[in-house]
């Protein structure tokens, strides 16, 4: 089989946050197609993370979107062990666990803005602080999820419309530099974010039962969908979701 050789590109990957994280995939596959590698993870998951460091070849660096300083901190590190990147992958969301049971109406404003900074603003955010040192060619991708009504989804539904629209309107703003910018709307895959929806167990059901492929998808589908988007395989690709989800997302019934 054809192997993607991603050496000696350099690479961020922020959102891991276990074994089970779309992002872990993600980074094991760029390490194994011979990528450098800075992953960015949250301070609380460090006991969570300790085989992963012995496992794959990375500089680990703490990164939380809402900590301005250590934000900062790690946009500093990042220019000073690589200079330059060429691969950038937003794999990060977060909404109170109240948010994911009842109706988008109960939404408080301020879960709905909190919602949204981590979810949405950090892509921009991150591209805003990045954009200096990406290299022409670059490629950026974000995670992110179909747009249609999920019980219990809720802000989490609006927050991946905004995301998905962000990646159209970041793909223009950069693709004269050729970097592009493009998603990839997943099906439902059990991590730690997807078990805080209540119904979880039921989309995996639905995706089963209806998808065209009748059955669900794996994190390293996904894994390889994000080695393509970043790889110069997809160099005429931007702006666009694409979709792992088993073909759910083209039926009516
Ligand atoms: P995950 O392992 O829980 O990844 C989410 C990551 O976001 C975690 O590492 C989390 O850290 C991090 N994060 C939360 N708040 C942050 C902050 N303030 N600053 C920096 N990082 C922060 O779950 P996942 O399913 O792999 O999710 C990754 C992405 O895929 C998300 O955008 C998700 O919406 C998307 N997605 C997932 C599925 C699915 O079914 N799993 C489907 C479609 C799309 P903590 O764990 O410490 O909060």
């Amino acid at each position: 089989m054809a192997e993607i050789d991603l050496s000696p590109k350099n690479a961020i990957v922020l959102g891991v946050a276990d074994e089970k994280s779309l992002a872990y995939t993600i980074a094991k596959k760029l390490g194994m197609a011979g990528a450098n590698l800075i992953i960015g993870y949250q301070l609380r998951n460090e006991a969570k993370i300790t085989h992963i460091r012995n496992e794959i070849n990375a500089d680990f660096l703490p990164f939380d979107v809402m900590d301005d300083d250590l934000s900062e901190e790690f946009f500093k590190q990042v220019s000073e062990r690589f200079g330059k990147i060429d691969y950038l992958v937003h794999s990060i969301a977060f909404t109170k666990r109240e948010t994911l049971k009842g109706s988008l109406v109960d939404t408080t404003k301020e879960n709905y803005i909190l919602a949204n900074d981590v979810s949405v603003f950090s892509l921009p955010f991150i591209v805003q602080k990045f954009q200096s040192i990406m290299n022409e060619n670059s490629s950026i991708i974000a995670l992110t999820f179909m747009e249609r009504v999920f019980p219990n989804y809720n802000v989490m539904g609006i927050c991946k419309a905004g995301l998905n629209a962000s990646i159209r309107y970041l793909a223009n703003d950069l693709g004269e530099r050729q970097i592009r910018v493009n998603g990839i709307s997943a099906g439902p895959v059990p991590t730690s974010a997807a078990g805080a929806i209540d119904t979880f167990p039921k989309m995996l059901e639905a995706y089963e039962k209806k998808s065209p492929l009748k059955r669900n998808i794996t994190s390293e589908e996904v894994a390889n969908t994000a080695l393509f988007l970043l790889s110069d395989l997809s160099k005429g690709i931007t702006g666009q979701i694409i979709y792992v989800d088993a073909g759910y997302s083209v039926m009516g019934l």
